[in-house]
């Protein structure tokens, strides 16, 4: 018997050994696939959510959010994360498909967590636009609550929980901003878990980063393009987002199907055809860059939509396969993942 329990204690010392060096893993999930402010299918608005941690805490000691459209708070609840379990959120741009999702999660933090940790809010600093005004995440953070507090919410539930910060959901959050370059600058990290971010085009202000950890890396593009706003040029793609890309295992990038393009008559104005990355110049990219997997998302237009806003998609509605063909035809060797809300990956691969 005194043997069986000198076993049984033998075995969880080996047992806790084990977990002490258990296996570095990462998870990398689409929170929402439709680009653009319209609303699609019941489609989250764009977002990725990537944990990591090892085998004993199911890879989620650390959890980050890159973007948060519309409905994100309803995609992390899917995959039991809540606000407050979020460690940072990181925004590509100022544009509300890409942050509207967050009023949601700081007002959640707020409610919930006020006395708990801030959230971290990595972003650019203001950025001037050429046509005379400022593009600034600082301030949309800083008055992400201000309709709360004007209707008496804050004051009414502040009343019910005097825990809840007078400042209201902005006061949740601890904003980092980071004057965006042409080189990766270290921007977030947290033990294993490192992120740099680099300059890329789109709107002033646009970022795009990288996540390093033991288990893998993964980019997140957002809706970034080549500096030039049309062609002659050698692709739609960013060029510093393939600087960023070089040897990374996962990218997740917008993507625009060719078709829409203004050789076709979708009648979407050539510029913002043109300030998108398309999926065939991601799928070359991708494969320049030594990436395994591509996960191409914010799809415009969505899958099986016959139309991408007011405009038509010519040859009718695109399938999954059309966008693979597209990043495939331009030489990309690896894994394709055409999202959906929800679509995961997982690092090593399982
Ligand atoms: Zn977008």
């Amino acid at each position: 018997m005194k043997w069986k329990i000198a076993t049984a204690l033998i075995a969880g010392a080996w047992l806790s050994m084990q977990s002490a060096h258990a296996a570095p893993c990462m998870i990398v999930t689409v929170t929402g696939a439709q680009g653009g402010p319209q609303a699609y299918q019941g489609q989250a608005g764009p977002g990725t959510l990537v944990r990591y941690g090892d085998d004993a805490d199911n890879c989620s000691a650390v959890r980050l959010q890159f973007d948060a459209g519309r409905g994100t708070s309803l995609r992390l609840s899917q995959v039991g994360v809540q606000s407050a379990q979020l460690n940072a959120v990181f925004l590509t741009h100022m544009h509300s498909d890409h942050s509207e999702g967050l009023i949601d999660i700081l007002q959640h933090r707020w409610h919930f967590a006020s006395r708990g940790p801030k959230l971290d809010v990595v972003c650019s600093i203001d950025a001037a636009s050429p046509m005379g005004f400022a593009v600034s995440c600082q301030k949309f953070i800083a008055h992400i609550g201000d309709h709360f507090i004007q209707g008496g919410e804050v004051a009414q539930r502040r009343a019910e929980d005097r825990n809840r910060l007078p400042g209201g959901p902005a006061e949740a959050a601890n904003v980092k901003t980071f004057d965006p370059g042409d080189e990766p600058q270290a921007v977030w990290s947290s033990g294993d878990v490192k992120v740099s971010a680099i300059r890329s085009t789109h709107i002033p202000g646009h970022a795009s980063y990288r996540v390093d950890t033991p288990a893998g890396s993964v980019v997140i593009g957002g809706d970034a393009g080549n500096d030039r706003p049309g062609p002659p040029r050698p692709s739609s793609t960013s060029a510093q987002v393939e600087t960023l890309a070089k040897g990374a295992d996962v990218i997740v990038h917008s993507a625009i199907h060719p078709v829409m393009g203004p050789e076709r008559d979708s009648g979407m104005p050539p510029g913002l055809f043109h300030r998108q990355s398309s999926a065939s110049d991601l799928g070359a990219m991708a494969q320049r860059a030594g990436a395994k997997h591509l996960v191409l998302t914010h799809l415009i237009p969505p899958l099986g939509a016959p139309t991408q806003g007011t405009w038509k998609v010519p040859g009718g509605a695109l399938t999954e396969a059309d966008y693979r063909k597209a990043a495939e035809d331009a030489g990309f060797k690896g894994q394709i993942v055409v999202a959906k809300d929800l679509a995961n990956l997982w690092l090593p691969a399982k």
